[in-house]
């Protein structure tokens, strides 16, 4: 399998007409790093990964993946790359089944038998989504839809996976096999990973590396266990 690549995210300024919404956002994520995106609500944290896959463009600054500039490359150009969002919750098609999902991950990527052992290789990773593959995506609990948003994205075996809020709504349990699952991915694979969380704790638990952004400025920028134990940038930005 693949090795992940670079982002890097640099004097990054995007709006949406009224004014920017991020300023001047500096950030790179090194190949096998999983770094947290923190802030609160608001902060702007989907609008970084929106201006990652293309959907909202840039004022001013630069976003290179693999050495690439991206500046005006369509997002499915992006995701052949290797960049893959998945996005919060509502990319399951809920007319198809668990299956059926998985196997519109696979493809153009993979065919025949090679297919069949990546499809397995992620019922591997997610045993609840064994245990229903063959349900259809709108009969399926919140920590199986999420399961299954980003089992689809894994098999297309990106090279970076930026992920909004994967956490949102899930029982405690649910969200630390999700987050253990990605952290052993990385690991193994060498995949980049963003990881845009309002659940500080569960997302720096993973991470190597935190991001703070307030009011769409990155207010702090370092080791995961330090910004988890820093008092000041605790109590200011992440509520706990
Ligand atoms: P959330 O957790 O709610 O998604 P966030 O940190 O991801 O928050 P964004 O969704 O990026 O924050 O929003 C940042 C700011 O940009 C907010 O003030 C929001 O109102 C504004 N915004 C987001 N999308 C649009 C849009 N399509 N048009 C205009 N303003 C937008």
């Amino acid at each position: 399998s693949q090795t992940g690549a670079e982002l890097s995210v640099s004097e990054l300024t995007v709006g949406y007409g009224g004014g920017p919404v991020l300023h001047d956002i500096s950030i790179t994520v090194r190949p096998g790093e999983v770094v947290a995106l923190l802030g609160a609500n608001g902060a702007g944290k989907t609008t970084l990964l929106s201006a990652l896959t293309g959907r909202v463009r840039a004022a001013s600054g630069s976003v290179t993946f693999d050495g690439r500039d991206l500046r005006g490359m369509r997002t499915e150009d992006r995701a052949r790359l290797g960049l893959a969002l998945v996005p919060d919750g509502q990319s399951v098609v809920g007319e198809l089944t668990v299956d059926e999902n998985l196997r519109l991950g696979a493809l153009w990527r993979h065919r025949g038998k090679a297919r069949e052992a990546a499809i397995r290789q992620i019922y591997g990773m997610f045993e609840p989504l064994d245990r229903r593959k063959h349900a259809d995506g709108h009969q399926l609990s919140g920590g199986e839809r999420q399961m299954l948003a980003l089992g689809r994205a894994l098999i297309a075996e990106p090279r970076l996976i930026a992920l909004d809020e994967p956490s949102l709504g899930l029982a405690p349990l649910v969200v630390a096999q999700i987050m253990r699952t990605l952290r052993e991915t990385a690991r193994e694979r060498g995949l980049t990973v963003l990881l845009a969380e309002q659940n500080v704790t569960g997302a720096l638990s993973i991470a190597d590396r935190g991001v703070v952004v307030n009011l769409g400025r990155i207010v702090a920028d370092g080791d995961a266990k330090a910004l988890a134990e820093d008092p000041s940038i605790r109590h200011a930005y992440l509520g706990f």
